[in-house]
């Protein structure tokens, strides 16, 4: 359980807090040595709501063109010169979220059959983009920094009206 405690480096994410996103990510390595323990902190996160667990990684060529930071489920892979303000933050941890609650494999999978409806409905990258539940629902509440501490579980789909 040492390991696990260790692994997850947790933080409240405090809106009061001015100083860098990166200054409150884990410090420590990510450090994986067993399939069954890397699958832990999924459900531990579930059941700490108030606590997000992140791990920033800058990368030049991920995600690709057009994107500036993405996230998977504990990563938050953003590009190089991408400013991580607060309300990027929770856009992202608000797709944390749901990727967990979702065991993340229905997330994905969700996501990708929703963006190809509403391509068919939109016929435009961008507003099919944008109208993805789970992007309805974190860029709505992007800027309400305390939103995860009291959403629902499985929120998104209030946004699913077409
Ligand atoms: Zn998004």
């Amino acid at each position: 359980m040492n390991y696990v405690t260790n692994w997850l480096q947790r933080y409240k994410f405090n809106p009061k807090n001015t100083r860098k996103a990166e200054n409150l990510s884990p410090k420590r390595e990510v450090k994986t040595d067993s399939p069954t323990l890397c699958l832990l902190p999924i459900f531990a996160c579930n059941f700490a709501r108030k606590h997000v667990f992140m791990k920033i990684v800058r990368c030049k060529w991920f995600p690709p063109k057009g994107f500036t930071a993405i996230m998977l489920v504990w990563w938050l892979i953003v590009k190089p010169k991408v400013e991580l303000t607060s309300r990027l933050i929770n856009h992202e941890e608000i797709h944390s979220r749901q990727q967990k609650e979702m065991l993340v494999i229905f997330f994905l999978l969700w996501y990708g059959l929703e963006y190809l409806f509403r391509l068919a409905q939109y016929r435009n990258h961008q507003t099919a983009y944008r109208n993805i539940s789970f992007e309805r629902e974190a860029y709505a509440n992007q800027f309400n920094l305390g939103y995860l501490n009291d959403r629902k579980f499985l929120a998104w789909t209030k946004y699913l009206r077409t």
